[in-house]
């Protein structure tokens, strides 16, 4: 007889972006030609000074257990980029690096909740935050935002969704999967007003540098001491820096918070990988250089998809302020047929776009938003014109 799975961990979904993007793969692998639009990382190397800095942490020996919350010498890198970039003091004992932004997030769930706290989502969404939050007994609360509004949220629809169960608020800046990016000023309201509340906020500022148009990042930790009580910020290097396969997130935040975190971390992971925070130290405070140009060419992409998008019929697609994700409605064609084949949802539209198209996008259901689909512009410019080709022909 089968082993009996917990109940927590049945209720665990796969991660959505990575099953589309393995069928993609197993498709490019029979020798389909397919484009990808499914991946959450970006298609550039990372910078050289950073693998020079991790290779030289090899050769030099630096192999073993760190620390478990991570090294001083990373913390300090941390500290020192938190003052410079986001204008946030903090000491080392205030930030813990983790193995990825993802593990950061678990693990402050895991600090905050406890069984049945709420944690507010807004929508569209990261899909791990939900399951995350389950995964730790938590309680998902979804609260929507529109299309209209730029999927910016209302503080009207969030006062609907506080009960006295509201422990916490995630709240993702350039977002992921819609590109929206809040100003200082709608920061200022939306987390002000969930402070006053006595709701903690954990802050995901993975995307922070991928940002457009001269829109200037924020960072509510940074508003003021009552902010920096209850913000926690989070970060990584994966996506400025292209180092999704090294694994460094981090925290920082209120020293319990942190000082909770680093005794969970050390009981399940120990340390982070000990050369990749070598690396990350380099990432964080050596030269800069390769991000901007990073960043430019994700911004010619940005305006090409988004115009492409907006041209075919029944699509219309939000301009994203930051990230590296378009988030087109193509709702319009559910209740149709597309190449013979039904529509109903996000799902078979995804699944006949890969199938007759040779095209991988991620459906929106698993993001909170069934309407949408989400493409990653992390690749060529040449890919994303022989893509939205083979779209705008297969939606004909
Ligand atoms: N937060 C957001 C919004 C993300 O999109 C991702 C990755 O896709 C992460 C956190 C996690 O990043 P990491 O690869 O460092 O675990």
């Amino acid at each position: 007889m089968a082993i009996k799975i917990s109940a927590v961990a049945q209720k665990i979904k796969p991660s959505a972006t990575l099953a589309v993007s393995s069928k993609a793969k197993a498709m490019i692998k029979e020798g389909v030609d397919v484009v990808n639009f499914g991946v959450g990382e970006p298609d550039f190397d990372t910078p050289q000074n950073i693998k020079v800095a991790g290779i030289k942490a090899i050769e030099g020996g630096f192999t073993k257990y760190t620390p478990a919350s991570g090294i001083p010498e990373l913390k300090e890198a941390i500290c020192e980029k938190l003052a410079n970039d986001n204008g946030i003091q903090y000491e080392p004992k205030q930030v813990i690096v983790s193995c990825g932004g993802k593990h950061v997030l678990h693990n402050l769930l895991f600090v905050l909740c406890d069984d049945g706290d709420e944690v507010l989502i807004p929508a569209p969404y990261w899909l791990s935050y939900t399951d995350m939050t389950v995964m730790v007994g938590g309680v998902p609360v979804i609260v929507p935002t529109d299309e209209k509004d730029a999927f910016k949220l209302k503080k009207e629809a969030l006062a609907e969704k506080i009960t006295p169960k509201t422990k916490a608020m995630i709240l993702n800046s350039p977002s992921n999967p819609t590109g929206m990016a809040y100003t200082e000023e709608e920061l200022r309201e939306i987390i002000g007003f969930l402070i006053e509340k006595g709701i903690v906020v954990i802050s995901d500022e993975m995307y922070e540098k991928i940002i457009y148009d001269g829109l200037v990042h924020a960072s509510p930790a940074s508003f003021g001491d009552e902010f920096k009580e209850k913000v926690i910020t989070v970060n990584g290097v994966s996506k400025t820096y292209a180092m999704t396969g090294w694994r460094i997130g981090y925290a920082a935040g209120p020293p319990e918070v942190i000082e909770a975190a680093g005794r969970i971390q050390s009981q399940v992971t120990s340390g982070p990988n000990a050369m990749a925070q070598k690396a990350a130290v380099e990432a964080l405070i050596g030269d800069q250089s390769e991000v901007p140009k990073m960043v430019a060419e994700f911004d010619k992409r940005r305006k090409y998809i988004v115009k492409r998008l907006n041209a075919m019929k029944n699509v219309t697609c939000v301009n994203p302020l930051g990230a590296f994700y378009a988030f087109p409605n193509v709702s319009g064609y559910y209740g149709k047929e597309l190449g013979g084949e039904p529509v109903k949802d996000s799902i078979s539209f995804c699944n006949v776009l890969l199938d007759k198209a040779k095209v991988a996008a991620v459906p929106g259901a698993p993001f909170g938003a069934d309407a949408h689909i989400r493409f990653s512009y992390a690749t060529s410019m040449e890919r994303i014109e022989e893509g939205m080709k083979r779209m705008e022909q297969a939606l004909g």
